[in-house]
């Protein structure tokens, strides 16, 4: 098909028909004519409109007026009513299993260490080579300090992990095997409920990564067994940089889940001042110091559009827009070159979509001074990120066109190296 027929909707037609078209109205910078297009709602979400007033408030009528009257008045509960927020509006899962508090490296941390607890006697971690560095840093790191061993799974750096491929690593040594749901580069979607019934076949635990679909694509934790998940909160949550992750764990396990950092607000009564930590019966017990109250601001204004919007229509428009910025790719820049590292098939397309290409790296600077923005992931790789509640087709037929302009210039004006094979 080209984009050229004249039967092929515009950018312009996909938006005025696109139900949710109101709601990139409803966050700040969306109509900033410095950016022309922003495609990284997949590292970074845009703030709502509500979002300076509430952070006023927040300031002047909690924190300012309630000074330390706010920890019990409100702010003692928020990790876990938001946790359970998150897991009722995006995660499939039922009240007292999420908690928001640290980082997703940090809840990586103590959840491969609480599923190596859970798991006494199994000496092995299975994690793939294309996982996000801090999944695979974090992983070293525990396989150092309690002499575990790794198991990688080798991925195609186009795709993701395969049943067939975790089918092959993990085995009756197997503790835990730590996967993303959407992988950071390719966008691929994992089998989720296969892998985990797989894992669970061999008793082994799984921990699933939720950074780039908790959001963007419906989840079913509760439904597909899974053992244990943590998540970004700032990317298509838009909480904002540095917003505290949730961590996940699911109830069968959680009475006796044990995780490593003791701290007093993990306790079962932290103002007690006790002698010796006991950890509280809920899932509070994944707490360790004071949470990051000021960080759970700016995602709840996000998670009312989610609910009001609804994930199924969120997933139908992420789709609608990954076909559209695989259709222009096909039309304008595969006949430079240019490779497509994302899935073409929805079931296992994720909400961005990545294109590679050797003269990348040296067209991103060029890029955001157009105020295109998109963002790049080494060695070739360009992603665009497609938040579905703010990002429109024409900023999808932007970034394309961009890339295409650049790379054709570059073309007209830098001599080819055949020896790179560019
Ligand atoms: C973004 C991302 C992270 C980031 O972890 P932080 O601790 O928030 O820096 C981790 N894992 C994956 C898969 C990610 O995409």
């Amino acid at each position: 098909m080209t984009l050229f027929e004249t039967d092929a909707p515009t950018a312009a037609e996909l938006d005025a028909r696109d139900p949710l078209r109101e709601y990139r109205d409803r966050f700040l910078g969306a109509d900033d004519p410095e950016i022309r297009a922003y495609l990284d709602g997949n590292s970074l979400g845009r703030p709502t409109k509500g979002l300076p007033e509430k952070i006023a408030a927040f300031v002047t009528d909690q924190w300012g007026a309630r000074l330390i009257r706010g920890w019990d008045e409100q702010w003692l509960d928020l990790p876990v009513q938001l946790g359970d927020r998150i897991a009722r509006e995006t995660l499939g899962a039922a009240a007292g299993q999420t908690v928001v508090a640290d980082s997703t490296t940090v809840s990586l941390y103590k959840l491969i260490r609480t599923a190596l607890h859970a798991r006494p006697g199994r000496t092995e971690i299975v994690i793939d080579r294309g996982n996000f560095p801090t999944d695979r840093f974090v992983v070293e790191g525990v396989a150092e300090e309690t002499g575990s061993v790794i198991r990688w799974i080798e991925t195609d750096p186009g795709a993701g992990v395969t049943l067939a491929e975790a089918d092959a690593v993990i085995g009756e040594n197997t503790a835990v095997i730590v996967l993303s749901q959407i992988a950071y580069r390719s966008g691929y979607i994992a089998d989720v409920p296969g892998i985990t019934a797989l894992a669970h076949e061999r008793g082994a635990l799984v921990l699933w990564d939720l950074c780039h679909s908790v959001g963007a694509i419906p989840i079913s934790l509760d439904e597909w067994g899974v053992d244990l998940a943590t998540g970004c909160t700032y990317k298509y949550l838009n909480g904002g940089p540095g917003s505290p992750a949730f961590l996940y764990v699911n109830q069968a396990l959680l009475a006796s889940a044990r995780q490593p950092i003791w701290g007093w607000m993990g306790d079962r009564a932290p103002f007690d001042m006790a002698d010796g930590y006991q950890p509280a019966p809920s899932i509070r017990r994944f707490i360790s110091g004071t949470p990051p109250i000021m960080g759970m601001i700016a995602m709840q204004e996000m998670l009312d559009l989610i609910a009001e919007a609804g994930i199924d229509a969120i997933r139908t428009k992420s789709l609608a827009l990954s076909d559209y910025a695989i259709a222009l790719y096909d039309e304008r820049l595969a006949p430079l070159g240019v490779e497509l590292s994302t899935p073409r098939e929805h079931a296992v397309r994720g909400s961005h979509v990545t294109v590679d290409h050797p003269r990348f790296s040296g067209l991103m600077h060029a890029l955001w001074a157009k105020g295109v923005i998109p963002d790049f992931r080494a060695p070739s790789g360009i992603r665009i990120g497609l938040s579905p509640l703010s990002t429109s087709f024409e900023e999808v037929e932007i970034v394309i066109d961009a890339i295409h302009a650049l790379l054709t210039e570059a073309d007209a004006s830098t001599p080819v190296d055949s020896t790179k094979g560019a």
